[in-house]
């Protein structure tokens, strides 16, 4: 099985497939005569589409060639708003920029299939990307800490007070450790109990609600720690301002 993430022009007629795979992970594979109009592999090779496929290993420098592709599951999110057709390309840059080639996740495959569909049903979009986001920082062993200070490891109580977030550290910061650390946040208590609950794998997804003071205070939390983990901006934060 794997995710359809990326699609490049090739020749008149094929395309190079960015694949998102569950057993061999990031993958690309040359697509012959994909681009012609009967294509072999029909809608099996659209964005986000989820497809079985085979393909054939080449050696480390060329590239693998995609012999079959049969549609699993459509990303119909483009019709029903902007908003979660731009949450999918959200989730297929997520997949591109955070993981190696040939490196395989497949909690993480698992979790980007579980989201897409969310986004094709009436799923809360913002919610979806966020627990999408942590369970990505999570299986890449990125995940904060929201309950113990990660650097002296004494626990952080939540009892209404703001609570500071090091965006280099990685997790919340005790009033001690805090001092004289650069890319600090604060952030309600509220803010942070949110993001236990979204990061919390045996939490149910209709038992979440967020205000939007909450909503705000994560995507801006998020966006800050993604970044600084990749080192730029993500392309799609742009396009996904209606989150916050
Ligand atoms: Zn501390």
């Amino acid at each position: 099985m794997a995710i359809v993430i990326r699609l490049v022009e090739f020749s008149e007629s094929s395309y190079v497939s960015t694949l998102f795979t569950e057993d061999f992970g990031k993958i690309t594979a040359l697509a012959k005569g994909a681009r012609r109009q009967k294509s072999p592999f029909e809608n099996a090779l659209d964005l986000l589409a989820i497809s079985r496929v085979v393909f054939l290993r080449k050696s480390s420098s060329a590239m693998d060639l995609l012999t079959e592709a049969r549609l699993e599951q459509p990303f119909r999110a483009a019709t029903r708003d902007l908003t979660c057709l731009y949450a999918g390309y959200y989730v297929a840059e997520l997949l591109q920029t955070m993981t190696d080639e040939r490196d395989p996740h497949p909690e993480l495959f698992r979790s980007a299939c579980k989201t897409l569909q969310s986004l094709n049903g009436s799923q809360d979009v913002g919610i979806e990307v966020a627990r999408f986001e942590l369970s990505t920082l999570r299986d890449l062993g990125h995940l904060p800490t929201f309950s113990e200070c990660v650097e002296c490891g004494v626990s952080i109580p939540l009892n209404g007070r703001r609570v500071s977030f090091g965006q280099l550290a990685g997790g919340v910061v005790c009033q001690r450790c805090r001092v004289g650390k650069r890319h600090v946040v604060s952030l309600s208590s509220n803010a942070i109990q949110s993001l236990m609950q979204l990061s919390d794998l045996n939490s149910s997804r209709d038992a979440i609600e967020l205000t939007a003071t909450v909503r705000g205070e994560i995507r801006g939390l998020l966006n800050g720690y993604i970044s600084h983990l990749l080192g730029r901006r993500p392309r799609m934060y742009g396009y996904l301002t209606q989150l916050r």
